[in-house]
């Protein structure tokens, strides 16, 4: 197949781009860099425009053709999402507009959207079915919500096939070590972890111990970016088969605790570390683990690193050997 992948050079983008591009797909990386890395795109041509470019966009498609659009290209700091809400309602979902417009304009017919479960807002149930009700609890989810609902729209009125993946916590990294997480300013649980092991940081803070969870601190779902990649790979095939337009969660089903994570990062990286208990940070929800079952029952999509060791031996290596 032929793809074109808005933010192709970020960090789950990247690692679908090598997914692609090794089971012999064209891609086409579309990506302002204004996040992502050159060095990150390890497969096909790096278009360096931005999605507010729509003349740009479409004559972009209309030269590749692409039989599918992957559309990665977003900001995704929730605490940011809070302050500045007005760049991520113009960058995620204005910017997502114009690309669907570019591309139902100019014919394609199958799209995959990264969206989150942010658009969740605090579960009234956990494991999280995709039908569960969505009341976003910052602007980052409700950017994502709106490209869903768009997405619905433009599915009824011109057709436009999608699978819109709600991403639980990607992690880990390229098992080879070629690319793997990279974001400035850092705020994720996993890097900052390794970046405190590593002696880059003087300390890891452990945002909130007082949750009404078993160990007092939030739960997560983490699943590993190779995964998650695959399974993009997956909704690519189901669309091009014919299969119907969809919200799927992307997650193991399985929660563990924060931590959890900082005990077994000791044990993976053989460091000791300095962590403190910090305040809870605003937007937290407690738990946060997926329901998997539609995934595997559409996509039959299978993961094959549900390891919270191997997703934290794979980021330990990228983070000694960062490239980017
Ligand atoms: N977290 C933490 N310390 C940090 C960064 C994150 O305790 O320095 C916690 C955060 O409060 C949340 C979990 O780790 O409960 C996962 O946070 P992350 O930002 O990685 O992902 P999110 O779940 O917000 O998408």
């Amino acid at each position: 197949m032929r793809i074109l992948v808005t933010g192709g050079a970020g960090y789950i983008g990247s690692h679908t781009v090598e997914l692609l591009g090794r089971k012999g797909h064209i891609v086409l990386t579309v990506d302002n860099l204004s996040r992502g890395h050159r060095e990150a795109v390890l497969f096909g041509e790096l278009a360096e425009v931005d999605l507010s470019e729509k003349e740009k966009l479409k004559e972009l498609i209309n030269s590749f053709r692409p039989d599918a659009v992957i559309h990665f290209a977003a900001f995704i700091e929730v605490g940011e999402s809070v302050k500045d809400p007005k760049s991520f309602y113009r960058n995620n979902t204005c910017n997502a507009l114009n690309l669907l417009e570019a591309v139902v304009e100019s014919g394609v017919k199958n799209f995959i959207f990264s969206s989150t479960a942010a658009v969740y807002g605090n579960p009234q149930k956990v494991p999280i079915p995709e039908e569960h009700p969505k009341n976003p609890i910052n602007p980052y989810g409700a950017s994502k919500l709106a490209v869903e609902r768009m997405l619905q729209d433009f599915h009824t009125a011109y057709g436009l096939n999608y699978v819109a993946l709600r991403y639980f916590n990607a992690a880990g990294a390229d098992p080879k070590g070629r690319i793997g997480e990279s974001h400035n300013p850092e705020t994720h649980l996993i890097p900052l972890i390794l970046k405190a092991a590593k002696g880059e940081r003087d300390s890891f803070k452990i945002f909130g111990t007082d949750y009404p969870t078993p160990d007092g601190t939030c739960i997560r779902d983490f699943i590993h970016v190779c995964d998650l990649a695959e399974a993009h790979l997956k909704a690519l095939e189901y669309l091009a088969e014919g299969g119907e337009s969809c919200a799927l969660n992307c997650g193991y089903g399985t929660g563990h605790s924060v931590k959890e994570v900082v005990e077994t990062a000791k044990r993976v990286t053989g460091r000791e570390f300095k962590v403190e208990e910090a305040p809870r940070r605003p937007g937290d929800p407690p738990i946060l683990v997926a329901d998997t079952r539609r995934i595997e029952e559409k996509l039959n999509w299978k993961p094959k690193f549900n390891d919270l060791e191997y997703i934290i031996q794979t980021a330990w290596n990228w983070e000694l050997n960062r490239r980017f």
